[in-house]
């Protein structure tokens, strides 16, 4: 289905700017720096606020929630070393960006959303654009069990805790990112399973996000 908005030179030169920003960064994996150039950003904004879409800056997508930073999306993604074919549980679908950043890279994704609306939304402008994910509606503070293990999860909004049952969803080798700390900042964290019953956990830098709410969560 061709897609309504229209991609044009001047947003894929802001497309560009954005890329070379990020470099500027520190984020490196060409891959990630690759689909972002790639994915029109625009196409998750109102038309009004197009001249947003290219700015290093998280955006209000309704209900209370935002399109996370393209330095976070970045961020995250390269911290989970996506491989073509790896199955990615994402918890927090919002507008999809992300999802479609993932699937660029050749993950099977399972992506969740506890908030109707958005959900609602984003099922019909991401197979719209061609990105034809597995969309659930619910808490994915527990995971999506039926489709367990996963090569991957990341977890798109805060968290007060790891919580263990994502971990027991990682297959041995797998990886989870998770930011994790107060309402007011988080430190991202890895968790990489090294066994039946090791993990190894990493902590990065310091974001802020919009609350992980379930029963796992906040
Ligand atoms: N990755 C998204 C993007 O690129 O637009 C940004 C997601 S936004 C920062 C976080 C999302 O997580 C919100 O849409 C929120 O409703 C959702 N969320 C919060 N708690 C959740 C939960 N327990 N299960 C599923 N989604 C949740």
């Amino acid at each position: 289905m061709a897609y309504k908005f229209v991609d044009n030179y001047r947003e894929r030169g802001a497309r560009k700017k954005l890329v070379e920003h990020l470099k500027s960064r520190g984020i490196t994996d060409s891959n990630v720096l690759n689909a972002i150039g790639k994915i029109p950003r625009h196409f998750f904004f109102d038309e009004t606020f197009w001249n947003q879409a290219y700015k290093d800056i998280a955006f209000p997508i309704g209900d209370g929630q935002t399109i996370s930073q393209p330095y976070t999306v970045a961020y995250q993604t390269e911290l989970l070393h996506i491989k073509k074919g790896d199955k990615v549980l994402e918890i927090g679908t919002g507008s999809g960006y992300q999802t479609c950043v993932l699937m660029e890279l050749g993950a099977d994704v399972y992506t969740i959303e506890r908030q109707e609306n958005i959900y609602n939304h984003t099922i019909k402008v991401l197979p719209g654009m061609g990105y034809n994910a597995n969309f659930f509606f619910g808490d994915g503070s527990m995971g999506i069990a039926a489709h367990a293990p996963y090569n991957k999860i990341i977890v798109t909004a805060g968290a007060p805790f790891v919580p263990e049952v994502l971990l027991k969803q990682l297959k041995i080798g797998g990886i989870l990112v998770i930011p994790v700390g107060n309402e007011q900042s988080q430190t991202m964290v890895t968790v990489i399973r090294i066994s039946e019953t090791e993990y190894e956990k990493i902590e990065l830098d310091q974001f802020r996000f919009v609350p992980l709410v379930g029963d796992q969560a906040w």
